[in-house]
């Protein structure tokens, strides 16, 4: 559909931009167990959105709402500007889905079950064969097209079932765990090629319990626990919201050094490094702040480096999992 259809919100720098994907107050239960409880979302188009939870957090059951699988208790939903409830066979003609409930058929070839697709939407059979053979070159499956999909390895799969929901040129797309149990190459794979459609234009509502993922693909990030959701933001901004940031300033001249901590009081110094580790957020005006008082004090660091908490960090804070380390990882950002 046209994307002047779909309803524009704020972009946070005043200018409006399309939005692919919101919802207010999903709600679902199975029995008395409360899945989501009060979910709310809005996703620009055109944009990598990872829904980011332990195992059971109820990520699949925000991808079944959203793309018509299964009802809300309560809340509303709208997808590419259409109401999930009201109006399904709009939303589903606007998406694609892959993931854990695959289309792809085992005992046909991969090369049926992309004509078996192309049907499903109406092409004629010389536009099928078409779409059918170029997607099977982008995804790498040319060489594996006539033999049956369940001989391919687990990566093959996923591309078939990532091919087949491309048939229908969808412009939003929901990849449930897209690489849960794929080797690191398939994975890599498999991100170059979310990569690639959304450099299309595509947007793509990823659900993962992988942190180095999201952080890899996501635009912005929805931390989904306890039915809710926990946080929501870039990774650098979900990184900064908790604590153990720090800025480390090292110095070659030991006089240097030893002004800048008498300077800079509240640090922690490591005489034989020469170096001094400060407390921040990393954010801009922290590391200004910083370098105004050097500055002003005419004290040169040779190396500053911004260490921020990683998304582990984040994840095991929010869904108060085990395992928190005391320190954050000294990782350079
Ligand atoms: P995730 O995708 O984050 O692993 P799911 O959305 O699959 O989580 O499941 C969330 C919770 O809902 C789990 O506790 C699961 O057991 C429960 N659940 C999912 N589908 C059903 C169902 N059809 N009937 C009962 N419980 C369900």
């Amino acid at each position: 559909m046209p994307s002047s259809v779909m309803p524009t919100s704020n972009s946070g720098d005043g200018r409006p931009s399309p939005t692919a994907v919101s919802t207010v107050g999903l709600r679902k239960s199975y029995g008395d167990r409360t899945v989501l409880d009060g979910i709310d979302l809005r996703i620009p188009a055109g944009s990598v959105f990872a829904l980011l939870g332990p195992n059971g957090a109820g990520k699949t059951t925000v991808v079944k709402i959203l793309s018509t699988l299964i009802t809300a208790d309560g809340g509303q939903a709208q997808v590419a500007g259409h109401d999930v409830a009201a109006d399904p066979q709009s939303v589903r003609a606007a998406i694609g889905v892959t993931g854990q409930f695959s289309a792809v058929d085992g005992l046909i070839t991969g090369e049926e079950n992309m004509l078996l697709m192309a049907d499903l939407h109406h092409l004629s059979k010389s536009e099928g064969r078409r779409v059918t053979a170029e997607l099977l070159e982008q995804f790498d499956l040319t060489d594996a097209a006539g033999k049956p999909a369940q001989s391919y390895s687990g990566g093959m799969k996923r591309r078939l079932d990532i091919a087949m929901t491309l048939v229908g040129n969808p412009r939003i797309i929901f990849l449930d765990e897209p690489t849960t149990g794929l080797d690191p190459r398939s994975r890599h794979n498999m991100w170059q090629i979310i990569r690639e459609l959304v450099a299309d234009g595509v947007t793509v509502f990823l659900t993962t319990q992988y942190l180095e993922e999201a952080d890899e693909l996501a635009d912005r990030i929805a931390v989904l626990n306890d039915g809710r959701i926990a946080a929501e933001g870039t990774a650098e901004e979900l990184k900064r919201q908790i604590p153990g940031g720090h800025v480390r300033l090292r110095f070659t001249d030991p006089s240097a050094y030893r002004s800048a901590a008498a300077e800079l009081g509240e640090v922690t110094r490591d005489d034989e490094a020469l170096a001094l580790q400060i407390p921040s957020d990393g954010s801009q005006r922290a590391l200004r702040a910083v370098l105004d008082r050097l500055d002003s004090a005419a004290i040169e660091a040779d190396e500053l480096t911004v260490h921020t908490p990683d998304l582990d960090d984040v994840f095991f804070a929010l869904t108060g999992g085990t395992g928190v380390p005391d320190q954050p990882k000294e990782t350079v950002r």
